[in-house]
């Protein structure tokens, strides 16, 4: 091994390795590997056990007998381009420029990584809420920059607007949002998002917004921060096909935005990815393309199974903060004589045969003790699954033998 290579440095500097030089495993990886290993239901990672709408996978497989297998353009085929545009005036009413307002990306995670290297200078700050996706805090690392969070607390997880005003100065260049939230389930409210904007405008910072839970939201309509008053002019979109298609495999995602800074990202995706997915491209835009009623369903299909794994989590013994949106749900494990979630979790296969993953993983570590009993499952499964998963969980309910 080199002993003190750049990459090293860089990567450690990130904190990424751990400090004898080795990559620290994440708890997702740990918990999948726990599932297996003991035959639990993997409630852990969010990922889909069932496929997509039949007409996007059948577009993926035309396209690859059709040669559709080289290098796509740079900012990614123009029907794609438009698809987004088309989707995001017909649902949202913003209306944008195909040509130059939008970026084709290797999911929703490449369009986050180059909007923050394009975008941020070493010493600079990105502000994002915590707990945050996990990634947020790796590219974040890997930039450079400062990473500042404000903090979602239990139960409702909407951030205290004080707290926003105090966390936003001359100092932050991104604020990112991640709207609905994950893993909370969180949707910001209009308020928020609101001050949010005032704030990027005093201290002229960038937003960049994570909504790819757009349409995985239940009980309320969603709210594009693009499309507040004042926000278009300094705000970056960011969402992927992979949660609303049920595609999360193939990482397919966009930026849409001012014609200036997608030119900034398009700049940085040339050197991280340069294209990607060609024949998923077209299958995307069918995708986009579906009615109304094909978002309604998949929202109204996770609603239910929400509740069936909210029920048994209630009948476990857990207190739910009930999420507006999302394929997840916070448990406070406290009730059941729990601590320590991370550890919880490393036991909970044995005690129930299923996995979660502690929220301590979304945050960083000076922040652990205002999240230590709390866990994240999924609930993007089957139902069965999930009935089955809340029989499992009733084990744990106290007095239970
Ligand atoms: C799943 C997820 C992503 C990653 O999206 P990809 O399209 O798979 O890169 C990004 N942000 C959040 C909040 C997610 O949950």
């Amino acid at each position: 091994m080199l002993e003190h290579g750049g990459w090293q440095r860089t990567a450690a500097g990130a904190g990424l390795l751990k400090p004898d030089g080795s990559i620290a495993a994440t708890i997702f990886a740990e918990m999948s590997a726990l599932a297996v290993e003991t035959g639990a239901i993997n409630l852990g990672q969010g990922f889909p056990d069932e496929d997509g709408p039949a007409a996007v996978l059948e577009t993926a497989r035309q396209a690859i007998s059709d040669g559709v297998n080289q290098y796509p353009p740079g900012r990614g085929f123009p029907d794609l381009r438009l698809a987004i545009a088309e989707h995001q005036k017909r649902f949202y009413g913003l209306e944008m420029d195909p040509d130059t307002d939008v970026l084709v990306t290797a999911g929703a995670t490449e369009g986050l990584a180059a909007a923050i290297l394009a975008l941020v200078q070493p010493g600079d700050e990105v502000l994002t809420f915590e707990p945050f996706y996990d990634a947020y805090g790796g590219l974040v690392g890997l930039s450079g920059a400062d990473h500042r969070t404000v903090a979602l607390q239990w139960p409702d997880f909407q951030p205290d607007h004080d707290d926003l005003r105090d966390a936003v100065s001359d100092r932050t260049r991104i604020i990112l949002v991640n709207n609905p939230h994950n893993p909370t389930g969180a949707v910001f409210d209009r308020a928020t998002l609101e001050l949010i904007v005032e704030l990027a405008h005093r201290h002229d910072a960038i937003i960049v917004t994570d909504e790819v839970y757009e349409h995985l939201i239940y009980d309320a309509a969603h709210i594009p921060v693009a499309s507040l008053p004042g926000a278009w002019e300094r705000t970056v979109t960011i969402s992927s096909g992979g949660k609303t298609f049920n595609t999360t495999g193939w990482k397919t995602g966009w930026a849409t935005g001012p014609a200036d800074l997608i030119s900034a990202i398009t700049t940085v995706k040339q050197y991280l990815t340069y294209v990607n997915g060609a024949p998923f491209q077209p299958a995307m835009a069918t995708g986009l393309r579906l009615p109304d009623a094909y978002f309604h369903g998949a929202a109204a299909e996770l609603q239910a199974k929400r509740d069936i794994l909210a029920a048994g989590l209630r009948n476990a013994g857990f207190a739910l903060s009930l999420p507006s949106a999302s394929y997840f749900i916070v448990a406070d494990a406290s009730a059941l004589g729990v601590t320590d979630a991370a550890d919880f979790c490393r036991r909970l296969p044995h005690l129930a045969g299923v996995v979660g993953v502690p929220v301590t993983a979304f945050v960083n570590r000076d922040r652990h003790e205002s999240y230590r009993s709390l866990v994240r499952f999924a609930f993007c499964k089957k139902r069965p699954v999930l009935e089955e998963a809340a029989r499992r969980l009733s084990a744990l309910r106290p007095g239970t033998p």
